[in-house]
């Protein structure tokens, strides 16, 4: 049931059902307040009376388990009321993974990794972020591991990480993304270089599950998996490589009946493989729109958003100061490597790249790695720059980035695939 008055539609909510809104026009702003009983956001809690803004591109669910009345105001494009949700199956799974929680505990082990698998736009995110906020909303400490290079949730796309999950996520900007381990790929699909994803894969795996270890609470809680959206052919292969890296204990599939069967057939037997439905109010995105997503995430790392706006920095960098690899040489038939070598490794390679104007726009990752002869692929990311300028004549480039300092001498940079075109100048 909704209300009109002076102050915006109040919208009665019964028990188990969900308000969703979709905004689209640029500077649109929706305000919604809890007017009574209770309701959350993709698993965080509204507090009553609280004025919360929503701006373009949100697409939103508010659910409420007991019923409540939302005060909404503002120009939206899509907004209903729906009774149609899976919510009470997704609590169910946070119910079993607490069951493996508590067991964690009792015999000093690690809580479970779950993976979170299905084709694109079927609320792979949103499930994560739910099942993150009711772990800390009961005390857990999990750890988020985002491998979607393509739409990433932690970092800008191209790139694999792992937070630790502390508090729930805000309402208006989702989790907090303090202290990332991030790991870079280069390439905004597994695709692009199928090896070397596996490789960063594993390595992150590897870290994560080590660390885990030196928290005892985080030990127990485990470890929550996003995964890419492209689950056919190479992309699955990708999946049963990360659920074998992870030690997977659950792996929870969004609406592919197929997926979920194939997954049955090829993980071992202890593995849970569950199929959940994906709700009716996820949204599809086109090609176009993931694009700008992506370009968005990119635009927020320099230039933050409305709420907290920041403010990059440009300067030059010389080619000679310029200490610029790629991580993957061109392919070479087996006959023609090195002995002992297979044409495999050249894809972990990390190669100088010589600077031209081809560089434009690109963004370059800042490795922590001291030398390219380090672990450049289980090196931590410090940072992104994106390129503004080249100019062969003085021989230099000009570089976006969010620190003021040039970069500390020696560092060195990473090619990736992703661009962005910036406009704010
Ligand atoms: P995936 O990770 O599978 O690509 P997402 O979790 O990113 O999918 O969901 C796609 C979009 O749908 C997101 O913008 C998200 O906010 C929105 N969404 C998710 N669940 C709902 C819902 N129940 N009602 C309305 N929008 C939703």
């Amino acid at each position: 049931m909704s209300e009109e008055n002076s102050q915006g539609r109040e919208y009665t909510l019964e028990a188990d059902s969900e308000l969703r809104f979709e905004i689209e026009q640029k500077d649109a702003k929706v305000l919604v307040t809890l007017l009574s009983g209770f309701a959350e956001l993709f698993g965080t809690e509204l507090v009553k009376k609280k004025k919360y803004e929503f701006g373009v591109g949100a697409k939103v669910a508010i659910f409420t388990y007991q019923g409540c009345v939302l005060l909404v105001s503002g120009k939206m494009d899509v907004c209903y009321m729906s009774k149609e949700t899976p919510m009470v199956q997704y609590v169910n799974c946070h119910a079993a993974l607490e069951q493996f929680r508590n067991e964690a505990e009792e015999r000093d082990g690690r809580g479970p990794v779950v993976m979170i698998v299905g084709p694109m736009d079927v609320g792979k995110s949103t499930l994560c972020r739910i099942l993150l906020n009711y772990a800390v909303r009961v005390g857990r400490r999990p750890l988020y591991a985002d491998l979607d290079v393509g739409q990433g949730a932690i970092s800008i796309s191209g790139n694999i990480a792992t937070i630790l999950i502390e508090r729930p996520a805000s309402i208006e900007e989702g989790f907090a993304k303090t202290a990332p381990l991030v790991y870079h790929f280069g390439h905004k699909s597994p695709g692009g270089n199928s090896v070397l994803y596996n490789a960063v894969v594993s390595k992150m795996a590897d870290v994560t599950l080590q660390s885990m270890d030196a928290n005892k609470r985080t030990k127990s809680s485990g470890i929550i998996v996003n995964t890419c959206g492209w689950v056919k052919d190479s992309g699955y292969k990708h999946l049963l490589h990360a659920a074998r890296a992870y030690r997977a204990r659950a792996i929870f599939v969004l609406d592919q009946e197929r997926l979920y069967n194939d997954l049955l057939r090829d993980v071992p037997s202890n593995v849970h493989v569950v199929l959940l439905p994906k709700s009716g109010g996820v949204v599809e995105r086109s090609k176009g729109l993931r694009h700008e997503s992506r370009e968005q995430r990119i635009k927020e790392y320099f230039y933050g958003n409305l709420r907290t706006p920041f403010y990059p920095f440009s300067f030059e960098v010389k080619f000679q100061d310029l200490r610029l690899f790629k991580i993957g040489a061109p392919p070479l038939p087996d006959s023609c490597m090195p002995i002992g070598m297979k044409a495999e490794d050249n894809k972990t390679k990390v190669v100088a790249v010589t600077p031209t104007q081809a560089l434009l726009h690109h963004i370059l990752t800042l490795s922590f790695a001291e030398s390219n002869d380090d672990d450049v692929i289980g090196t931590n990311v410090a940072g992104f720059c994106c390129v503004t300028d080249v100019d062969m004549e003085r021989q230099s480039v000009m570089l976006l980035s969010p620190q003021p300092r040039p970069l500390p001498p020696n560092s060195i940079l990473l090619w990736s695939e992703l661009q962005f075109m910036d406009n704010h100048a």
